[in-house]
């Protein structure tokens, strides 16, 4: 069983480089956002309530995402361990995973950050608005939005996961290939 938090601003890669690390490594990607955008697309009332946040780059509160957070890990039950991309993003969110992993013997081992200039990603974001049809990635005062909602809520976990010895910086500039060589040489460190 290992269980990696991927972390790392709006645009940094988490998602692409799940994608790569999961098949590498056998583990199941948990993304609270994908999570959302499918409930939005089905038009349930999880989805209506995350999109009232999302569109405008909010947070979702914490009692919904840690709920959605553990249902989806009672799924998996028999999983070699979880890829968690986007999800904790505050404080409340790192304690109640931390607390409800305990309960099953389980363990966040690492939290591994990808890390890039601010305005490298929002440029990107904008590029990736233009085809992935996200709400939020189209538009700059939503973007900047995201960005201040990481700083002031996201980016205190990593003193959280330092002081625990599970912080691990990596630099998220370069090819897909690349980022994914970097990723890995810290998996199998572990
Ligand atoms: P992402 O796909 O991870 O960039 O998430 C897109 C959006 O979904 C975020 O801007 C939030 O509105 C919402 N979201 C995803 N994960 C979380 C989370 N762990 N806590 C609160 N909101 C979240």
């Amino acid at each position: 069983m290992i269980n990696i938090v991927l972390f790392g601003k709006p645009g940094a890669g988490k998602g692409t480089q799940a994608e790569f690390l999961k098949e590498r490594y056998n583990l199941t990607h948990l993304s609270t956002g994908d999570i959302f955008r499918f409930n939005i697309k089905n038009e349930t009332e999880l989805g209506k309530l995350a999109k009232s946040y999302m569109d405008n780059g909010d947070l979702v509160p914490d009692q919904v995402t840690i709920k959605i957070l553990e249902d989806t890990v009672n799924k998996n039950p028999n999983t070699k361990g979880f890829l968690f991309d986007g999800f904790p993003r505050t404080l409340a969110q790192a304690e109640a995973l931390d607390a409800f992993l305990s309960t099953k013997n389980w363990e966040v081992a690492a939290t591994i950050a990808l890390e890039a200039d601010d305005e490298i990603l929002i440029q990107r974001l904008l590029e990736r608005g233009k085809t992935s049809g996200r709400p939020d990635d189209q538009d700059q005062v939503k973007i900047r939005n995201r960005y201040q909602e990481y700083n002031e809520k996201t980016a205190p976990l990593m003193e959280y996961y330092n002081k625990q010895n599970k912080f691990y910086p990596v630099n998220g500039i370069g090819t897909i290939a690349e980022i994914t060589e970097r990723l890995s040489a810290v998996v199998e460190r572990l």
